[in-house]
C-alpha cells in the first residue's frame, strides 16, 4: 500500500523533470559512463533507436524516459564513491564541476576557478616533476 504521508508528484514536478532531463545530459552522462548505445538502451528499457532519436532531438523526453533515466542516473551515482575532508550532511547540492587535479588527476571539486591542485603535496609534487622536465 503506498505511503499516505507521500504526497504524489504534482504535474509541475513531471514538466519539470522532463525539462531537467536534456539531450545533452542524457548524451553526457552515457558517454561519460561509457556505455554504448545499446547498452544504454538496454538499462533504460528502450531500443536503441530511440536513444539515438532522443540525443539528436527528433524524439522529446518523454516524461516516463524521464523517470527511468533519472533513475539510472541516482544509482550509477550512488555506486560512486565521495570522499570528503568535512563532514557532509545527509543531503548536498554541488554547485561546481569536478574537475581533474593537475597533480594526482584525481576528480576532484575544487573551491576556487583558479585552482589547480588538490593539495600543497600535490602541487609540490607537480612543480618538481616541472622542474626535471625542464633539466632534461
Ligand atoms: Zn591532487
Amino acid at each position: 500500500m503506498p505511503n499516505p504521508t507521500k504526497s504524489k508528484p504534482k504535474p509541475a514536478d513531471a514538466t519539470e523533470m522532463t525539462q531537467l532531463v536534456t539531450r545533452a545530459r542524457v548524451r553526457q552522462f552515457r558517454k561519460r559512463r561509457l556505455f554504448t548505445m545499446r547498452e544504454f538502451a538496454y538499462a533504460l528499457g528502450y531500443h536503441a533507436n530511440y536513444i539515438r532519436a532522443v540525443e539528436c532531438g527528433a524524439l522529446p523526453v518523454s516524461r516516463i524516459f524521464a523517470t527511468k533515466f533519472l533513475k539510472l542516473e541516482q544509482d550509477t551515482y550512488s555506486k560512486q564513491i565521495i570522499q570528503s575532508r568535512y563532514i557532509l550532511p545527509r543531503e548536498v547540492l554541488i554547485l561546481a564541476k569536478a574537475r581533474k587535479c593537475a597533480g594526482c588527476k584525481r576528480s576532484v571539486i575544487l573551491p576556487y576557478a583558479n585552482q589547480k591542485y588538490c593539495d600543497a603535496t600535490c602541487r609540490a609534487r607537480a612543480t618538481k616533476t616541472k622542474r626535471k622536465e625542464v633539466r632534461q
